[in-house]
């Protein structure tokens, strides 16, 4: 989609690290980690958010969620537990329009979040 930055990075448009990538998914560094291993995994495809999936998405978000547990256990984070996270909406903290699983660790992790 044009103008969405996390479509032009699928494409390889604007750079990114990447740490995972398949036909369907992609994993790459957080510009702004906020925590010692932070990654977003997103679709290839652009969906806006969880919110914005359809019936026909269940495969891909099954397959979103597992791509974030390969990326935890390449990230070395396994053994100590990670998070898991999407954000809908910009109340809940949405800042790009890209449907985003951030995969948060190498910390303690406190609940509830801010
Ligand atoms: P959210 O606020 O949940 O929508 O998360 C968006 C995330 O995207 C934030 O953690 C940003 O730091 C991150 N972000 C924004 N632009 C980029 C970029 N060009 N490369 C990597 N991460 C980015």
């Amino acid at each position: 989609m044009k103008d969405c930055i996390f479509c032009r990075i699928v494409s390889h448009g604007t750079p990114a690290k990447v740490v995972y990538e398949d036909e369907l998914a992609l994993a790459f560094e957080d510009l702004n980690p906020q925590a010692p291993v932070h990654v977003l995994v997103v679709p290839k495809r652009h969906i806006e958010s969880v919110e914005h999936a359809d019936s026909g998405d269940s495969a891909l978000l099954g397959h979103l969620v597992r791509t974030c547990a390969t990326v935890a256990r390449k990230k070395g984070i396994v053994d100590m537990g990670y998070r898991v996270v999407t954000n809908t909406g910009p109340s809940a903290g949405q800042s790009v329009f890209h449907l985003h699983f951030h995969v948060l660790g190498g910390r303690r992790m406190t609940w509830p979040p801010g």
